[in-house]
């Protein structure tokens, strides 16, 4: 264990349920609101779910905004902050996976007053847990971190996931994964850290096939979503490296899908680090329950278990980006167990395109 460390907390109040909705009202004054409007993008089953949770706030709803993309478009920023004013809100709430948590940070961002962010978290991205922005304008995705952004309050409700598509439930859970297994090697891990990772992964690990096997299984919605939140946690508090950086360069000039990215790349990134972080292979290995595995095969196995999609050539990624992907990556400096070197990375990525099991790299 490590013996210098430092980790720091924000106040947060979680609440996991299916009854929730009898109290969110309650909530949004709690946290510090006296109207919320709800963010969401335009999909039906979200759409539903936002008219029950308007309904159930009473006085204290401002209405629905369904307009919530990927990536955080500028556009969608102020087509937002609009229907905030129009509606005279004072707080948001947020429904949906990593886009709609990802609007309301850039509102709480740019707010000229505090503005308090309220999650209802659906996917198993971990943004909810996370003081970690994204804004997308003039055609690059701008990334930080900002108190001012971070959810106060999170509510789960299992109930809510068990309509997630099956693929999109595996894939954003091997993401949630992957900010476990990085927050394993990081470089300023704290024993806190490693003790949400480890649990992230084993969480994750265990849910992840009974969902694959009965989507609508309420126990497994339940430990999926506890293990997305112990990796937004992680992801919150711990730097991140090569493969979320591989997985930015991919997902942001290739256009690649974000949860489907994440899920190809983790076994390679993984082997990649794997020689200079032993400790964090073994916690990862013990996690998955595959003692008997390197980290990096256990994954690869996981995922082949869940029927993901198994290369980034399946994903719609072409050999003839792996170049570019690797030129965008080395330009980048930041903190990695396992210097980055040009011949390993294209190895990497010549084996995540075809799909093979992982190798030396
Ligand atoms: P997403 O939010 O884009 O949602 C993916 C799809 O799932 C959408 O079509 C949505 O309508 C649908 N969906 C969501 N919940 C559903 C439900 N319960 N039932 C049916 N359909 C549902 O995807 P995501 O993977 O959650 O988020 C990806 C984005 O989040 C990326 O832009 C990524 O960069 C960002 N992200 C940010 C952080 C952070 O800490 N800031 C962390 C992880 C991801």
């Amino acid at each position: 264990m490590k013996s210098e460390y430092s980790y720091s907390n924000r106040r947060l109040r979680v609440r996991v349920g299916d009854d929730i909705l009898n109290d969110v009202a309650h909530e949004v004054f709690l946290a510090g609101g006296t109207r919320a409007l709800i963010l969401t993008m335009p999909s039906r089953t979200l759409r539903q779910y936002a008219e029950m949770l308007l309904e159930a706030l009473g006085e204290r709803g401002g209405g629905i905004f369904d307009q919530a993309l990927p990536h955080v478009p500028r556009g969608a920023i102020e087509a937002a902050k609009d229907a905030m004013k129009a509606a005279g809100a004072d707080c948001c709430i947020t429904l949906g996976g990593g886009s709609a948590t990802g609007l309301g940070k850039a509102l709480a961002l740019e707010a000229e007053a505090h503005l308090p962010v309220i999650a209802v978290a659906t996917t198993y991205a971990g943004s909810e847990a996370t003081s970690i922005w994204g804004i997308s304008e003039n055609g690059r995705k701008a990334t930080g971190r900002d108190d001012r952004v971070a959810p106060t309050t999170i509510l789960y409700i299992p109930a809510w996931t068990s309509g997630l598509p099956v693929d999109l439930s595996t894939t954003s859970g091997i993401n949630a994964v992957a900010h476990c297994v990085e927050a394993l090697y990081a470089v300023d891990a704290s024993p806190m850290t490693t003790l949400l990772a480890e649990e992230g992964v084993r969480a994750m690990a265990h849910a992840l096939p009974r969902i694959k096997a009965n989507p609508k299984d309420p126990e497994a919605r339940a430990e999926a979503l506890w293990g997305a939140h112990l990796a937004g946690r992680a992801l919150d508090s711990a730097s991140m490296a090569l493969h979320h950086k591989l997985c930015h360069v991919i997902g942001g000039t290739f256009q690649m899908a974000h949860a489907a990215t994440h899920t190809v790349i983790l076994p390679y990134a993984t082997a990649y680090n794997a020689p200079a972080a032993p400790e964090a292979m073994r916690a990862v290995a013990r996690a998955l329950g595959r003692d008997d595995r390197e980290a990096a095969m256990g994954l690869f196995e996981l995922n082949r278990a869940l029927e993901v999609p198994p290369s980034l050539e399946a994903i719609g990624f072409k050999e003839a980006y792996i170049t570019q992907t690797v030129d965008e990556v080395l330009q980048k400096t930041y903190p990695n167990p396992r210097p980055i070197e040009k011949d390993g990375l294209i190895k990497l990525l010549t084996d995540a395109f075809h799909g093979n099991p992982p190798g030396e790299y």
